[in-house]
This record gives structure tokens, sequence and C-alpha cells, in this order.
């Protein structure tokens, strides 16, 4: 009997811990962030629906004009870890120019000025950025890559490895990589993107997950210095400090 009393006190006492908590909405209250989550949840899987859909259409539009396969290479044609490199790398070079794209036009900076505005770099600071940065990112890699026949599940091993190196570049933790710095983006090269002094107005070292393209292009910059900059870009005072309205920021 005392074992089911404690056990039915467990239940009530929860129970009047939920209560209060659906009654009393707050920023501490772990209920609303749990729904919250969800909702955030369904949003991104709405997302992927859309896109999906918008992919769809594309094909449709270039069925119509007799073009059935885009691909250039598959998957039957190669080794898969030679197909899956390439998919790397083409991707990852295909994102480094949209990077580039994203400091240089004035348009797109607005967006992109989200993620420049973390203040110390964590590895949070990768996934900080206005959502209009992912609808930009899928519109323009989807034609390229998808000319390199790739499907969705070569992509999302792709993004998996790109999300790790990517949340490196964005630790607060230098890795010894000796000369694999030229090949593989790491945090010390990525400081350097995000300080606010930069010898560029339209940005430098813009790798992802390689840092070759800065080192092929001449957009590198790593100055012997002890690492400490200051981060952000010139009037970032004035830029909205909360998530709703860096979301809502253009
Ligand atoms: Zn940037
Ligand atoms: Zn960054």
């Amino acid at each position: 009997m005392e074992i089911l009393k404690i056990i039915g006190d467990a239940y009530s006492g929860y129970l009047g811990y939920l209560i209060n908590e659906i009654t009393h909405p707050s920023w501490h209250n772990y209920f609303y962030w749990l729904i919250g989550i969800s909702l955030f949840c369904w949003a991104i899987i709405g997302f992927a629906a859309v896109s999906n859909v918008v992919s769809h259409f594309f094909n449709e539009a270039l069925a119509s004009i007799g073009i059935t396969n885009l691909a250039i290479i598959t998957e039957k044609s190669l080794p898969y870890a030679v197909y899956f490199l390439i998919l790397f790398v083409a991707k990852d070079f295909i994102q480094w120019n949209i990077h580039r794209l994203l400091h240089a036009s004035p348009f797109l900076w607005e967006f992109h000025k989200v993620h420049h505005s973390v203040k110390e770099m964590g590895f949070a600071a990768h996934l900080r950025y206005h959502w209009m940065e992912n609808v930009i990112y899928k519109v323009l890699q989807y034609i390229p890559l998808a000319m390199l026949g790739y499907g969705l599940s070569d992509f999302f091993a792709a993004d998996i490895i790109a999300l790790a190196i990517g949340h490196l570049n964005h630790s607060n933790v230098a890795l010894p990589l000796g000369p694999l710095k030229y090949i593989i983006n790491h945090a010390q090269m990525h400081l350097w993107h995000h300080a606010k002094e930069i010898p560029s107005k339209t940005g430098v070292n813009f790798g992802i997950s390689l840092s070759v393209w800065d080192y092929l292009f001449g957009t590198v910059y790593y100055p012997e210095t002890d690492g400490t900059t200051p981060l952000g870009f010139p009037g970032d005072e004035d830029f909205p400090k909360d998530f709703i309205h860096q979301e809502l920021h253009h």
C-alpha cells in the first residue's frame, strides 16, 4: 500500500505540475518549450515538403521541354566512395560560390548579416542564420547538383558531414591540422571570416567545409596574430538582437 501511495502521489504531483505549467505560460515554462520545439520541427518538415514540391514542378517543367534526366554521372558508373567524394567537393564548391554571393550582393547580404551578427564563436553560432539562407542555398544548388545526378540519401550524408565540420569551424577550438589546413576549413580560419576588421569589403575565407577554394581563388585572410579579434560587421550595434527580429530582418 505504501508503494502504491508513493506511485499515486507521483502521478497526482506531476498532474498538478502539468496543470500549473499549462495555465501559467512563461519563458521558463517546459511545457510550452516542448510545444514550441514540436511546432518548429513541423515547420521544418513543411519546408522540406514545399521544396520537394518545387523540385517536382521544376522536373515537370524540364520534362515538358523534353529533358527527363539531367544526370551526367550516376552512382552505378563509379565506385560509391569516388561518387560520394565528387558530390561532396562539388556541393562544397557550389556553396562556396553562394556564400561569396551572399557577401557580394547587397540584397542577399542583409539576410546573411544575421549569421555575421555573432559576437563570440561557439558551435551554436553555426546555426544562427536567416531562414532565407536555406531557400537561397537550396534553390541555387538544386540545378547543378541534379545535373550531377545526386539523390536525397547522398545529400543527407554529405549534409551531416558538412554540419559536423561547420560546427567545428564555429567552435572556439583551434585544431592543429598541419598541411591539411590548405584543404579543410577550420575554426582558426573561419574566425577571420567573422572578424569585424577585414582587408576586403566583400569578405574573406568563404570556405564551408573546404578551405582550398579560398587558397585557389585568392580570398584567404590569415593574419599572424594571437587569434583574438572583435567579431561582427560595421554598424552591427543597431542590428536586432532577438531571434524573431533577426529572422524577419531585411
Ligand atoms: Zn559569411
Ligand atoms: Zn560562420
